[in-house]
């Protein structure tokens, strides 16, 4: 018989992160397929008690809790010493947990020391044939596999997107509190976060919209010259208000490597594709991009894909998304700006 522990950390402001709901509703999901197994609530954080209220009214059997000072900030070490606290308090056979970061990190050591294993990025979990079942793609998400383990505890790290966030009702969690020896003089003090990318953190992996420009905002346009420093303007105002994640087109990335006018805030960390990264989010707008397939086959899991381009014959419209606006991506971004900014 299996017993599932939903694992999560807060983020700074005590909240769950809604990649932690997401994972809850998987587990949640799990644990009516296994025929209403066991469930327990493991949280790390500064405070908890909001959290805990928060998911109060999911049904889980236990609340347990690692709280304090040294648990506010992502940390391998006091991270790790928390999770493994918890996991040893209520001895499960499945651990399901966001794929966060932090929990990235922190989790596949923890799974080392209980002698269990892990599995990260995973896109689905089940029950097939009375056994937990998980997929997972390899190979730049060209082939996806379905897995079973016999190993236990397992933990599973759920990625964005795979499940809707739970929203059931808050309450009061009676939650445990243990106390974890954290290793002698924690090395790694954390003094502030800074963006890795100069200028505008772009890439936000947790965003509504994945928002992709490609290389026609660099290109000379119908008064015969560029306009990339509009291009700049108009892109960052829009992922200011909206808060969507930026992508690019390889072309667009690759063109700071031969001399061009290029956006100052894209790197090569935003190309969308075959040879970029396909990231999760439930909706997409490319704009000023092709929508040639090298490109197209990253949005393999944007749920709702739209695109802006001049050439009504693009590849946009070779049934890759849902609705082409054939119109010019300046004009549309100055407008949806404006709209934005009435909101
Ligand atoms: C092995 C291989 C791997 C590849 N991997 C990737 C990958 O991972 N990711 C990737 O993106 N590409 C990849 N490519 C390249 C891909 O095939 C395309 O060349 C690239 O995606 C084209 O980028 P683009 O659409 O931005 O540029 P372009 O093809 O130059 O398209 C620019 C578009 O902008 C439009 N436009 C211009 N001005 C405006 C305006 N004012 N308003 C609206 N629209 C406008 C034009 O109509 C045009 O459609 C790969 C290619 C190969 C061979």
């Amino acid at each position: 018989m299996e017993t599932i522990l939903f694992l999560a950390h807060t983020d700074a402001d005590g909240a769950l992160p809604r990649l932690a709901r997401e994972a809850l509703s998987g587990a949640l999901a799990l644990a009516g397929e296994l025929g209403g197994a066991g469930i327990s609530v493991g949280l790390v954080g500064g405070a908890l008690e909001g959290a805990a209220a928060a998911i109060a009214g999911c049904g889980a059997d236990r609340f347990l809790g690692v709280a304090g000072e040294e648990f506010v900030v992502s940390r391998y070490a006091s991270d790790a010493a928390a999770a493994e606290a918890i996991v040893r308090a209520c001895e499960p056979t499945v651990v399901l947990a966001p794929g966060t970061s932090r929990f990235s990190r922190s989790l596949p050591g923890v799974a080392e020391r209980v002698a269990g294993r892990i599995d990260t990025h995973v896109t689905a979990v089940g029950v097939v044939g009375g056994a937990v079942q998980i997929e997972r793609w390899y190979y730049r998400q060209r082939m996806v596999a379905r897995l079973t383990r016999t190993q236990r505890p397992w933990f599973i790290l759920i990625d964005a997107g795979v499940f809707d966030p739970w929203m059931g009702a808050s309450g009061s969690a009676d939650l445990e509190t243990l106390s974890v020896n954290l290793p002698g003089g924690l090395r790694t003090r954390v003094i502030g976060e800074e963006a890795a990318s100069v200028g505008a953190q772009t890439i936000r992996p947790d965003a509504d919209l994945l928002f992709v420009a490609g290389a026609g905002w660099t290109k000379k346009q119908a008064d015969g010259t560029t306009h990339v420093k509009e291009a700049e303007a108009l892109i960052l105002e829009f992922l200011e208000k909206s808060q969507a994640s930026l992508g690019s087109s390889k072309s667009l990335v690759d063109q700071s490597g031969e001399g061009h006018d290029v956006l100052s805030f894209m790197t090569h960390l935003n190309q969308v594709g075959q040879t970029g990264s396909t990231p999760r989010h439930p909706k997409g707008l490319a704009t000023c991009c092709h929508g040639e397939e090298p490109h197209v086959v990253g949005w393999r899991f944007i749920k709702e894909r739209r695109a802006v381009n001049l050439d009504p014959a693009c590849g946009w419209a070779q049934g890759k998304a849902d609705v082409l606006y054939v119109a010019d991506a300046f004009e549309v971004m100055a407008r949806v700006n404006e709209l934005l900014g009435q909101g």
